[in-house]
């Protein structure tokens, strides 16, 4: 494996790191809606595979060899950057939204709008989290396959799953809510 599929795997680790403990947590709150349809279940389920399997394929394997492709060194070094700022607001995004975090669509009993912290800056850190993960991936598994899936597969879910989730933030919060998506932009800082 090259050093910059170890930043990749690394990234991974760091990734599943942070997530675990919430998760864990999350998963005994009490809820008192949940929204997943069909449709969303089907791009969690291709985005876990664009993320994980398919650059497992790529990494221990020599089957997806035909379509690997070589950049820059700088153009490496520019991936593990981005990565690493991926992880950084990633675990910003974790640490601030704590358990109101959740998989899919979902409103726990206690659910509280969280609007400090990261999310005083911008309103989906962790999806502005997965985008800068989508394109440092390509630069980091040189593969037109094992690169560029997730980031394709992700525009797709991005969209779906923010207008889903602003309707139901805008159900359960009102006006509080509208508010905040004036003032705070959602994967850019509004300046
Ligand atoms: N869109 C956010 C959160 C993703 S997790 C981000 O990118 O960081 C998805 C869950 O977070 C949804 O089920 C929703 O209930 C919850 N959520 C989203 N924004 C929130 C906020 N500002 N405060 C509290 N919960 C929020």
């Amino acid at each position: 494996m090259s050093i910059l599929e170890w930043v990749y795997w690394g990234a991974i680790i760091a990734e599943m790191a942070i997530r675990a403990p919430i998760s864990r947590k999350q998963r005994k709150e009490a809820k008192s809606e949940r929204r997943v349809t069909t449709q969303e279940k089907v791009l969690l389920g291709l985005l876990f595979l664009a993320m994980f399997f398919v650059p497992l394929f790529y990494s221990v394997t020599n089957w997806l060899d035909f379509a690997n492709y070589s950049l820059p060194v700088w153009a490496g070094w520019i991936g593990a950057a981005l990565m690493i700022c991926a992880i950084f607001i990633f675990w910003r995004a974790h640490a601030d939204l704590g358990l109101n975090w959740s998989p899919s669509l979902e409103i726990r009993k206690e659910h509280q709008l969280i609007t400090n912290g990261i999310f005083n800056y911008i309103r989906h850190p962790m999806y502005a989290s997965q985008w800068v993960w989508v394109i440092a991936q390509p630069l980091l598994l040189q593969n037109w396959i094992a690169g560029w899936l997730n980031l394709l597969i992700f525009i797709f879910f991005y969209f779906l799953r923010v207008k889903a989730e602003e309707q139901l933030m805008l159900e359960q919060f009102g006006e509080q809510y509208r508010s905040y998506m004036q003032k705070v932009g959602g994967v850019i800082p509004k300046f």
